[in-house]
């Protein structure tokens, strides 16, 4: 047996389990992190925090280094994949002001290296290889089973295990959700790059079935791109579905500087987009559920890591409020972390699905978007609001009581 049995443990270290390792070390407790892989890390590609995310990230000290590395876009763009040219933007020049913390894109590789770092400075456990296979709840405690063996007791398991989760099986019997769709996506650097949307911006070129999203990384020198496209092979139910040769004949449609970006993707790998529903209970005992194995979402509001991170802010205020540093009372807090977080991550799961289904609308629907964006001010904040907005993650209505 690992560790000691007053240790808070995180299964996964992606940027929910990471996030949450150094929430918990925060709120003054012993933590050990548990990933399955050789190393913490992530495939390399952009991810795009928004400001309900990096406030906390500004909170837990890490800005600054994110800014250094990152990118601060102006403008969020959609544009019409088919025809060229803008539908509409979100002006985030103001956002500092407006949610008190800025838009920021960056490399996911940089975004998992801050958060190890902090992690090893807040005296976090890091262990690599621990692919937990069991868990048992004993009452007074967990003791987590380690595919190589390896044991670890703690005083609560907290499981960010990502999509397709183990530990989601205590509470659902849930399959993931495929929505036919699937994205390539990859960064580059910016010299191999002939066509690149206004580097400023982060653009969305949305069309019928498909899109491509475009913003550069590190100082405009890699430039990140995700293209995304309804399989028709899906449909028609064959098992190579949304293959490269399906790639290159859906973007053939697209207008001239979507058709020539998309050959700069990378190829080797894709991702098949699923969710799930959101479901009313992610806690039993000492153990809950966080981040992607809690309420996985089609990524099309660019949120789920962002919740998560909200998520592991929320229980680290939840753990604060409720539990001692030898684990007592850990189980309320991670009722009144449930009590707060199910309910959100529930609205923005099922604004993700909407918000793809207005991105790829065609015919009747696909007009009245286009004038819809056409009439709104780069200054409407109408669609964003309760999602960027201060104070709605949850975190300070469970210091207040909840
Ligand atoms: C194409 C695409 C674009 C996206 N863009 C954005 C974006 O711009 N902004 C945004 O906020 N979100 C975005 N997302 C969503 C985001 O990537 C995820 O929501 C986020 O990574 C979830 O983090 P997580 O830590 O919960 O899970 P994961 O990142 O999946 O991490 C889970 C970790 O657990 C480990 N693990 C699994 N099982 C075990 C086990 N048994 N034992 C130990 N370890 C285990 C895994 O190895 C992994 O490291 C995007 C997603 C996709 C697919």
């Amino acid at each position: 047996m690992s560790g000691s049995s007053t240790e808070l443990l995180v299964v996964g270290g992606g940027i929910g389990g990471l996030t949450t390792g150094l929430t918990a070390a925060r709120s003054g407790r012993p933590v050990r992190v548990l990933e399955r892989s050789a190393e913490f890390g992530e495939v390399g590609a952009g991810i795009q925090l928004a400001p309900n995310a990096t406030r906390i990230l500004h909170e837990l000290g890490l800005l600054e280094e994110i800014r250094e590395v990152g990118v601060l876009p102006r403008r969020l763009v959609l544009a019409d994949a088919m025809g060229g040219g803008e539908l509409g933007a979100l002006d985030l020049t103001d956002f500092v002001e407006r949610y008190g913390a800025p838009y920021v894109v960056m490399h996911r590789s940089d975004l998992l290296d801050i958060l190890v770092r902090a992690c090893q400075a807040a005296g976090v456990a890091l262990e690599t290889r621990a692919d937990a296979r069991t868990l048992v709840d004993d009452g007074a405690g967990v003791d987590v089973g380690c595919a190589d063996g390896r044991t670890f007791r703690g005083t609560a398991v907290v499981a960010a295990d990502g999509l397709h989760s183990r530990t989601r099986a205590l509470f659902s019997d849930d399959e993931t959700i495929g929505s036919g769709y699937v994205a390539y996506r990859g960064a580059v650097p910016m010299d191999q790059v002939s066509r690149h949307a206004d580097l400023r911006d982060v653009v969305a070129w949305v069309g019928p079935g498909l899109h491509l999203v475009q913003y550069p990384l590190r100082s405009g020198r890699f430039y990140n791109q995700v293209a995304v496209f309804r399989s028709r092979a899906f449909g028609r139910g064959e098992p190579d579905w949304g293959n490269p040769t399906e790639l290159d004949e859906q973007f053939a449609r697209c207008c001239d500087h979507v058709r020539e970006s998309t050959p700069l993707l990378g190829r080797d790998n894709r991702w098949p987009m699923y969710d799930r529903v959101p479901i009313p209970t992610w806690v039993t005992g000492r153990i809950g559920l966080l981040g992607d194995a809690a309420h996985p979402m089609l990524q099309y509001l660019a949120q789920g890591a962002c919740q998560a991170i909200e998520d592991a802010w929320t229980l680290g205020a939840a753990l604060r409020r409720h539990a001692g540093p030898s684990g007592d009372g850990v189980e309320a807090a991670l009722l009144a972390y449930q009590a707060v977080r199910v309910p959100r991550t529930a609205r923005v799961q099922r604004t993700a699905r909407t918000w793809g289904e207005m991105w790829h609308v065609d015919g009747v629907g696909r007009l009245l978007r286009d004038e819809l964006l056409r009439r709104r001010a780069d200054d409407d904040h109408t669609y964003v609001e309760w999602l960027y907005g201060r104070g709605t993650d949850g975190a300070d209505a469970v210091l207040n009581g909840a």
